[in-house]
């Protein structure tokens, strides 16, 4: 059924202060609406149930990427479409630019902001695997000022994350440090297109003499949340190359923690997982 539209309020602040100043005002009151691809299902379904939202797809202060020295910024109204198409996010985080390729059909990627799949915090979603690997760090505003908080400690359990009421994502940082790594990235869906993730696969590696030097490896939809696999990584880091398959099965296997749903079943979701660690370290040969 769908929802009864004067029963929701949507305002639409001219800059960044005014959108703080509101969420500050009665904590938990209002909500940031950024591109509504999320909002909106529920909204048609008449299962959005929070009422009063606060407009901020005008504010420029959340958009834009900016090249720095030692790392990328990325506005939180960053849309997937920008993100495909901006140079140095293709030469030095192709897996960010592949996942939003395979984020939903053109329209969603014209709309859908990365600031709003992190802050969603669906452990389907297809872009929170690649930005834990990319050692992402999340910028909080409000009027108390802002404050930084890793990716890997942003999401606390299934939809539970470090961020006040009172606070919105203003930017996301990628620090510039994937020379010389191989980047992988596998969405494993029941489609190529418009369909969510039964399994998200993300790592990137480094060889030193055949041992692998550098390997970080992060996984969707096999847990409450996002996942990077620290102690897979721990296994395989300084292995020879050559022998490493068992060894990352092994690991993975203990570390993830799948369900069954109505997309897959856990034991579907270890077996691709296990062939996708697989598959990323025979290309590392
Ligand atoms: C047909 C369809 C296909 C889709 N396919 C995929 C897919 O393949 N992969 C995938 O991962 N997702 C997919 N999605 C989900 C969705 O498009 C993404 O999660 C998108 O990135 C959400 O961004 P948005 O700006 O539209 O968020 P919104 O809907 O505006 O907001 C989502 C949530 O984030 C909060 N929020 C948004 N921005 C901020 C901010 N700056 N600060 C604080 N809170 C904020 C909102 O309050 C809300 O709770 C799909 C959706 C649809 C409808």
């Amino acid at each position: 059924m769908r929802a009864y539209l004067p029963s929701y309020q949507l305002l639409t602040p001219q800059n960044v202060a005014d959108a703080v100043e509101l969420l500050a005002r009665q904590p938990g009151l209002w909500k940031p609406f950024a591109g509504g691809t999320d909002l909106m299902v529920l909204l048609e379904a008449g299962k959005l149930e929070h009422r009063n939202y606060i407009n901020i797809w005008n504010l420029k202060e959340l958009r834009g990427i900016e090249v720095g020295d030692t790392q990328l910024v990325l506005g939180a109204l960053t849309t997937y479409t920008e993100i495909q198409s901006h140079p140095v996010l293709r030469a030095e985080f192709p897996m960010l630019c592949q996942a939003a390729s395979e984020t939903g059909g053109l329209a969603i990627q014209n709309r859908g902001t990365l600031g709003g799949n992190i802050v969603n915090a669906s452990p389907a979603a297809d872009s929170p695997p690649v930005l834990l690997v990319y050692d992402a760090e999340l910028e909080l505003l409000s009027t108390s000022g802002s404050r930084s908080v890793p990716y890997r400690d942003f999401h606390t359990g299934y939809k539970q994350m470090n961020l006040q009421p009172q606070e919105l994502l203003a930017r996301i940082r990628l620090p510039r440090s994937t020379k010389g790594l191989a980047h992988y990235y596998r969405k494993v869906g029941t489609r190529k297109a418009q369909a969510i993730s039964k399994v998200c696969f993300a790592a990137t590696a480094r060889t030193n003499d055949e041992l692998l030097s550098d390997i970080r490896i992060a996984l969707g939809s096999v847990a409450p949340i996002p996942i990077r696999c620290v102690q897979t990584e721990k296994a395989l880091r300084g292995q020879r190359v050559d022998s490493l398959r068992k060894l990352g099965r092994d690991a993975l296997a203990r570390e993830i923690v799948p369900i069954d749903d109505i997309r897959s079943t856990a034991d579907y979701r270890i077996r691709v997982s296990l062939n996708l660690l697989d598959d990323f370290l025979t290309t590392l040969h």
